[in-house]
Order: structure tokens, then C-alpha cells, then sequence
């Protein structure tokens, strides 16, 4: 797992411009960080789904510092496969979590004593 940072220089390797260019896109793969501090916080944005919100967010394209316009989800593809070494879909994490009967709604009942 690299910083964003290092994400960044990867994509101005990558596409051109300067690191600061693509920064934002990748602190917003790396922003759940701040809800689980260790690799699980992938789960909420390196995925297929991730990628396309990255789209929504930062539009189709940014313009890079030498004007040329990069794809986001080339941007964020990139970010997923170097964290994880491919690009996984939201169904391959969820099928990995044990489900749990308050995930379906079943409501925790009080016992009475007859
Ligand atoms: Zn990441």
C-alpha cells in the first residue's frame, strides 16, 4: 500500500505533468483511512465501483499540467492495481465478509423470564 504521494509521481510517470496534478484523485482512494487504519479500509473505494465514483467526482478527465487531458479511470485504475495487484469488483470484498444477522435486519429481542 503506497501513499498518495507516491500514487501521484506514479501518474505523472505514467500520463505526463506533475505529481500534484493527480494527488486529489488518489487522497480520495486513500480517504478511508480514516474510518479502519490497517489494509481493510480498501474495501471502500479499490474496486470497480470506486473507480467510476472517482469519475463522478473529478469528471472524465483532468487537464494535466502539460494540457493534456487523462482519463480518471485510468487514474484510478492505476491507484487499485498498485495497491492490489489487480482491479477487484465490490462483489469479490463482500463475498469475502461473514454475514451477520443485524445485516439483514433481525432486531435484537429482550428474554423475559416465564
Ligand atoms: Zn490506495
Amino acid at each position: 500500500m503506497a501513499h498518495p504521494i507516491d500514487h501521484a509521481q506514479s501518474s505523472a510517470s505514467r500520463f505526463g505533468g506533475v505529481a500534484e496534478d493527480y494527488l486529489a484523485i488518489h487522497q480520495f482512494f486513500d480517504e478511508s483511512k480514516r474510518l479502519v487504519a490497517d489494509f481493510r479500509h480498501c474495501a471502500l473505494r479499490h474496486h470497480t465501483e470506486g473507480i467510476f465514483m472517482a469519475e463522478r467526482l473529478f469528471g472524465v478527465t483532468i487537464t494535466n499540467i502539460d494540457g493534456r487531458s487523462i482519463p480518471v479511470r485510468y487514474i484510478g485504475e492505476q491507484h487499485v492495481r498498485e495497491d492490489l495487484g489487480r482491479i477487484p469488483s465490490f462483489q469479490d470484498w463482500i463475498q469475502e465478509m461473514p454475514v451477520k444477522s443485524w445485516m439483514y435486519g433481525q432486531r435484537l429481542t429482550v428474554r423475559k423470564e416465564l
